[in-house]
């Protein structure tokens, strides 16, 4: 408490001339305001403070730290952050990194003037939606795309579009395995469509969704979870069956698939979930997927299916509302030329991460570990370093349940704790967010990006350091 006097008034600080400086670059109100703050702060700091400290080692500590906050919020609060995680798909953290093809578009397209709605062909006013389409339509053998917002603006544009006003089928199984980010209910609702549930929630037939058909029936309607969520005592009609229903009553067959596979994957277990291919052969005439969740592109919601229904839903005024930006498209058009004619399983992050043979996570973890005992030696805090093996996960709502083998370096720290370390690690910039078990910090590699390695190294090893 002998420090609290030694702090300066607002006014006192607001003379000095480094704040005035301040004051001049960015606005007056907002230096006040962090200054406000930063005394603060201190205020609380110095009252468990029991030595006395010197009345102008407080003030310069405090202008030191009005400066920074003010610059670094400078730099925007969006900012570049390491996952450690082993979380692939990290809807924190932005699910998808871009493939550098599509990043390049995306830089040309955004740089300049573009042909978004321009037919340069004839010269005239062309449509947005015409530019991806075809690729779509190449990639997935579906007659039809339209790309909107994100995947839950898609449903919702097919339901208000072919269902508004009438009935649509739906398994309760389904209902309740995507209960938690998505609700299917809530999306029916606010899109005019009456939801029919049918089967119970660990069990459904074709019989079910069968017997639920009427005149006012619109669509049959379909979630997909992944496979390894089914536990126990399970059954789902199969895509095939539902179709091969929805053609003898003359209904169509709504697919909401999350998360779009476009590529099979050599991994052991999703190698066995449906592609987009897969769906749109066995005759599913509406498919859903997000743009950003397995595809690996940015936030968008994909339709692929019949022609017949696409049309439909590129003439509803709500489209406007959800429509898709140029920066989107260019991003999402050079992540399917990656698909089309480039190598996916190398330069889509995503779809690498997960095709990273047991081996390949190996050697990167024992190196990271190697390269930080030698950084950390004769650094100022003790730790214990180890290989561990993680259970990784795809997360981003798509597969919840589905662990990926994966490996990591452990750090136990010996001088400062998990929680302080862990803190100033996500505080730097850019930040690194890991996962912690009991009293150690687990970093996994499978998604780390190139050079994170040494970053992570440094930020450790000057950890203490402020
Ligand atoms: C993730 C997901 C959604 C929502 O997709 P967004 O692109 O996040 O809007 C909808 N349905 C299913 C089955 C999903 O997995």
């Amino acid at each position: 408490m002998i420090n609290l006097k030694k702090i300066p008034s607002i006014d006192e600080i607001l003379t000095q001339e480094e704040i005035l400086q301040l004051i001049t670059r960015y606005k007056r109100d907002f230096v006040v305001e962090t200054a406000r703050t930063i005394v603060a702060e201190i205020r609380e700091e110095l009252r468990s403070v029991t030595e006395e400290i010197d009345k102008m080692v407080v003030f310069n500590n405090i202008v030191e730290k009005i400066k920074s906050k003010a610059e670094s919020s400078n730099a925007g609060t969006l900012q570049r952050v390491i996952n450690g995680t082993g979380v692939v798909l990290h809807t924190n953290l932005g699910r998808a990194p871009l493939a550098e093809r599509a990043i390049n578009h995306m830089q040309d397209i955004g740089r300049s003037y573009n042909n978004l709605e321009m037919d340069l062909d004839k010269g005239e006013r062309g449509s947005r939606y015409y530019h991806v389409e075809d690729l779509l339509i190449r990639l997935t053998g579906a007659d039809a795309a339209l790309v909107v917002n994100n995947n839950a603006a898609a449903v919702m544009l097919g339901l208000t579009t072919l269902a508004a006003g009438k009935e649509v089928i739906v398994s309760r199984g389904q209902l309740v395995e995507i209960g938690g980010a998505f609700r299917i209910p809530e999306v029916m609702k606010l899109s005019g469509a009456r939801l029919v549930e049918v089967g119970t929630t660990n069990k459904t037939y074709v019989s079910d969704y069968d017997q639920a058909i009427n005149n006012d029936t619109a669509l049959l309607f379909s979630a997909h979870t992944s496979n390894y969520q089914i536990i126990g005592f399970t059954s789902e009609v199969s895509m095939k069956e539902l179709v091969s229903l929805g053609k003898e009553k003359g209904l169509p067959v709504f697919m909401d698939l999350g998360s779009g596979i476009l590529t099979t994957l050599d991994d052991g277990g999703l190698s066995a979930e449906p592609t987009v291919q897969e769906c749109v052969k066995a005759g599913a005439d509406i498919i859903t997927f997000s743009g950003d969740k397995m595809l690996g592109g940015p936030q968008a919601g994909i339709i692929v299916g019949k022609k017949e229904y696409i049309d439909r839903m590129k003439k509803n005024q709500l489209l406007r509302a959800l429509r898709v930006d140029k920066l989107i498209l260019s991003a999402l058009e050079g992540t399917l030329l990656e698909y089309l004619s480039g190598h996916p399983r190398q330069n889509i992050p995503i779809i690498r991460m997960l095709s990273y043979s047991r081996e390949q996570m190996e050697d990167r973890a024992e190196n990271l570990l190697r390269l930080m005992e030698a950084r950390l030696k004769d650094s100022n805090t003790q730790h214990a370093i180890r290989l561990v093996a993680l259970e990784d996960m795809i997360g981003g709502g798509a597969y919840p349940n589905y662990k990926l083998p994966g490996v990591g370096v452990e750090i136990e720290f010996e001088d400062i704790s998990l929680e302080k370390a862990a803190k100033e690690l996500r505080l730097r910039n850019p930040a690194l967010v890991a996962r912690r078990q009991d009293n150690k910090m687990l970093i996994s590699v499978r998604t780390l990006l190139p050079g994170d390695e040494q970053e992570i190294i440094e930020m450790i090893a000057g950890l203490g350091d402020r």
